[in-house]
């Protein structure tokens, strides 16, 4: 066959040859061991929590080889786009401080950078002439078949293949077409989609280096995989060779579930005879199901595969991307134990280091990682972070800590800015409820609105009635402290707690339940932050209401 007259058949409105697009975008001017990464979500859904993790590896590396990191648009799938997501994905980068150097910046926004379009379905006549030439030197051939095959047949026939060969060889039927045939489709206007005439053998495998995984052994590609659609889109497999090529990536960073597909990727980029970039496979987040079983993280089914959850729960930038480094990198969690009070963006970020387990994603954990990162943030920093995010996601909260910015600093600073801070907060929208108290928005009716489980109603009340006649806002915390001890003991409390664990029964309780009942009646619950900065910061009249108060239970 002469495959150059069927190149000029298949696409005669191509002029270009590849060599015009290889020129175009020459190889970048980059110190020797930079790398060139990037970021190519497709706007079918929203930023996955995977792609962060994507990112957050590329734009590490290319950070620290003064290298590139660019966010490509990876629109081919017209079908299923959702409007803004691409916009969305990158505020979303930007957002979690990883801002792209090049690229796409968002629909209707100049793109930055001289290796674009980056917008897949802006390249369309780049990937024609790259068809084209494939077509030219035998390696493409055209596809007449109607879509007939459904699911069913499909899975069908891959079982039978299995059973016959032990692997599923998908040699395509229209490759054997001659050119008179293609002619004769070409004049008759039937659609074809684009094959990769694959030279894959079944019983051969080659090694493979992947910078996650490590050393594989892989099998060949054997499937004539489409390459152009019928309606002149190219899917994933064929746009992402000739983009990255052409965009100079040197490493891509994508997830494990593109590790069956790179045989196919590879021999697409032999055929051209193009040198593949290095490849990263990144482990798939999981998380158990209600049944204990592990699976992916999933959009549908899980808020937190979603980035922007973080953001409307109001978890800091630091602490999420914090957490995506436990759950990435092995050493992490060594190096921060060392390294208490330097930012993530210090940590010496290696891909090697990427454990190839698929990590659980842990709720408990992000949590404890965000209180550590808020605990260290002094009030100011709280307090600006605190609002900004109020001030988007809980208007009328924001109202109210803003009517006296210095009040709300001092609540915000119980227990803060010292060396053993109070780890309490680990997302913004937890604040309302867990400072309720100090901001009006803790009006006990009845009973059930102090938590009095398993407390004795009458030794509280005792307690926080009697508390009124001793308590006086002019003390120091010690003589506070003092006041509540003598109090407790003529009352019958222990004041000594070794007295109290040998004869229990000779007391109504210990200084601590004092308290406890004082910490209810004054912030309904049982567990808060430092009792005499709370009272010293509500002020006499309002202690002395709230402990009053008790009556009603
Ligand atoms: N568009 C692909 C995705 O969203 C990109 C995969 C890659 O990074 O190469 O999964």
């Amino acid at each position: 066959m002469d495959y150059k007259k069927l190149a000029d058949l298949l696409y005669p409105d191509v002029d270009k040859t590849i060599d015009y697009y290889l020129n175009k975008y020459p190889k970048r001017n980059l110190p020797e061991n930079a790398e060139v990464m990037r970021i190519a979500p497709s706007p079918t859904g929203y930023l996955h929590t995977g792609h962060a993790y994507s990112a957050f590896i590329s734009r590490a590396t290319t950070k620290k080889t003064n290298g590139v990191f660019y966010f490509r648009l990876e629109d081919t799938d017209q079908k299923r786009l959702i409007p803004n997501a691409g916009t969305i994905a990158y505020d979303m980068l930007c957002y979690y401080d990883m801002k792209p150097d090049e690229g796409y910046t968002g629909d209707n926004r100049p793109q930055i950078g001289n290796y674009g379009d980056y917008i897949q379905s802006k390249r369309l006549d780049i990937y024609k002439c790259f068809a084209k030439y494939l077509v030219s030197i035998g390696r493409a051939f055209p596809c007449f078949c109607e879509k007939s095959e459904n699911k069913e047949d499909i899975l069908f026939k891959r079982q039978e293949q299995i059973e016959n060969s032990g692997t599923i060889e998908d040699k395509d039927v229209c490759r054997n077409l001659t050119y008179e045939q293609i002619e004769q489709n070409i004049k008759d206007k039937k659609p074809f989609a684009l094959k990769l005439l694959s030279c894959g053998d079944i019983n051969k495998t080659f090694k493979f280096h992947d910078l996650i995984k490590g050393n594989r052994e892989i099998r060949e590609n054997t499937k004539d995989i489409v390459l152009v659609k019928s309606n002149g889109i190219p899917p994933y497999s064929l746009a992402h060779v000739v983009d990255d090529t052409l965009m100079g990536t040197t490493i891509v960073v994508r997830g494990e579930e593109w590790f069956p597909s790179l045989s196919a990727h590879l021999e697409i980029f032999n055929a051209f005879g193009f040198k593949p970039p290095k490849y990263a496979h990144t482990p798939v987040i999981c998380k158990l199901d209600e049944n204990g079983n592990k699976r992916k993280l999933s959009k549908r089914k899980d808020p937190e595969a979603d980035v922007r959850y973080f953001i409307e729960q109001g978890y800091p930038v630091d602490s999420v991307m914090e957490y995506l480094l436990n759950l990435l990198n092995s050493d992490f969690e060594l190096w921060r134990k060392n390294n208490p009070s330097l930012s993530y963006k210090d940590f010496d970020f290696k891909i090697e280091k990427i454990g190839s387990n698929n990590p659980m994603f842990d709720f408990n954990k992000l949590n404890d990682v965000s209180k550590n990162y808020i605990s260290k943030l002094n009030k100011d920093q709280v307090y600006e972070k605190l609002t900004t995010w109020a001030n988007v996601y809980d208007k009328n909260f924001y109202n109210i800590i803003t009517k006296d910015g210095n009040y709300t600093k001092s609540v915000l600073n119980i227990d803060r800015e010292n060396p053993k801070p109070r780890k309490d907060i680990a997302k913004w929208s937890e604040v309302k409820t867990k400072f309720d108290y100090m901001f009006d928005l803790f009006n006990p009716k009845s009973k059930k609105d102090y938590n009095l489980e398993d407390v004795d109603i009458e030794k509280f009340k005792e307690v926080c009635l009697s508390y009124i006649k001793v308590y006086n806002e002019n003390d120091d915390k010690q003589i506070w402290f003092n006041k509540i001890k003598e109090m407790a003991q003529n009352l019958g409390y222990a004041t000594d707690n070794k007295l109290y664990k040998q004869n229990p029964q000779n007391f109504k309780g210990n200084v601590s339940d004092v308290c406890m009942y004082i910490r209810i009646a004054l912030t309904g619950k049982k567990d808060s932050p430092d009792l005499y900065s709370i009272c010293q910061i509500l002020k006499k009249q309002d202690v002395i209401d709230r402990l009053k108060k008790v009556e009603i239970v």
